[in-house]
């Protein structure tokens, strides 16, 4: 039977009367993105397109790695000692991504750029160009001396940060939530009370569909091995409220037989290998559910849990256990959601 989740708030706004659901898709971040509201008519695609992307390049311009001109980029080539002013958006997600990194202990680390490169998941090279190696003990230790976030000052008034030296920020795992953020704010400033906004799968509900059903969002499920069981389907009114989901079957290669996910512990250094199929987590901003289904993943479910009840987080932890079958376990935020 599906699991359903809802939001313990309803948001007063009614439907749309006389709206179909519109719909507008690009690329941006080196992924998809797709945006669903509600709306009488086509009239303002070109105007929401031109909202929707601008939003998207401002993110990208200041805190991608794939591109030299960024300010991330400038940040990560700055010499050690280097005062810098970053921008708004830059700052504002700098400082959740530090406070994440001190409740999580450092399983989410927004300084692990470095070995996030070394285990072939930034920009170049990838684990996917050929002949791609998998770093040896020495590469993985002198990286991690570059990974201590609390070596980079940060003063949220001023909005500068001072680069520590060698240090490598990298928001993969926290921008697309926040771009989602920004773009469901954006159209709300546009008069849009009712859209569902999604980027690389990390997406964000508000309002309802013309037909009065709030945003119903299905769980992917993580694939399970040939005479397990499937794990129960879920699915997610995404009123008022985003869902993230991480998962160690998407992006990951294989190296002597042992799986590599793209979810790196800064802690030792290794991608995680504790079984975590996909961790999804629910939470009014999405930017919260993005970054804190890293940091679960990474922690792992025991430590993941018992973090996600320590802050209140709606996660669902789905465990590859030993035999191949998948066990879930829901926190009690979890829990109060599914009723
Ligand atoms: P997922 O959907 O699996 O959460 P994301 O794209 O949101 O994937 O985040 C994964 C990316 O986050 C990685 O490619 C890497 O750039 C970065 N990352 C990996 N490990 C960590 C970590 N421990 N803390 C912060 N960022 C990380
Ligand atoms: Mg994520």
């Amino acid at each position: 039977m599906t699991r359903v989740l809802v939001p313990d708030h309803i948001e007063g706004a009614a439907p749309l009367l006389g709206a179909r659901v519109q719909r507008l898709r690009g690329q941006s971040m080196g992924t998809t993105w797709q945006v669903l509201w509600a709306d009488r008519d086509a009239a303002r695609h070109d105007a929401v397109r031109e909202t929707i992307e601008a939003e998207l390049d401002l993110v990208v311009a200041q805190m991608s790695t794939w591109l030299h001109t960024s300010d991330m980029e400038r940040f990560n080539a700055a010499p050690a000692g280097a005062r810098i002013a970053l921008p708004e958006a830059f700052a504002e997600v700098l400082d959740a991504a530090l406070w994440l990194a001190e409740a999580s202990s450092g399983a989410f680390n927004p300084a692990a750029g470095a070995l996030v490169n070394l285990w072939g998941f930034g920009p170049a090279p990838r684990y996917t160009d050929p002949g791609f190696a998998p770093p040896g003990a020495e590469a993985v230790h002198a990286a991690l001396a570059g990974t201590d976030w609390r070596a980079l000052r940060f003063d949220a008034a001023t909005r500068e940060a001072t680069q520590p030296g060698g240090l490598r920020l990298d928001f993969s795992a926290i921008a697309k939530g926040h771009a989602v953020d920004r773009v469901a704010r954006r159209l709300g400033e546009l008069g849009i009370a009712h859209a569902l906004v999604e980027v690389g799968g990390e997406l964000r509900g508000q309002g309802l569909r013309p037909d009065g059903m709030p945003w119903w969002v299905d769980l992917e499920t993580p694939p399970v091995a040939a005479g397990h069981a499937v794990p129960r389907a879920t699915r997610v009114a995404l009123h008022g409220l985003s869902v993230a989901t991480s998962g160690d079957y998407r992006r990951a290669y294989l190296h002597g037989g042992q799986r590599l996910p793209h979810s790196i512990d800064p802690r030792t250094g290794q991608p995680v290998a504790h079984g975590l199929a996909s961790v999804s987590v629910l939470h009014a901003e999405c930017l919260w559910a993005d970054a804190w289904s890293t940091a679960l993943t990474v922690a792992g479910r025991e430590e993941g849990v018992a973090l996600a009840e320590a802050h209140g987080i709606a996660a669902l932890f789905v465990q590859r256990e030993a035999d191949g079958c998948l066990t879930e376990t829901l926190t009690s935020a979890m829990e109060r959601l599914a009723g």
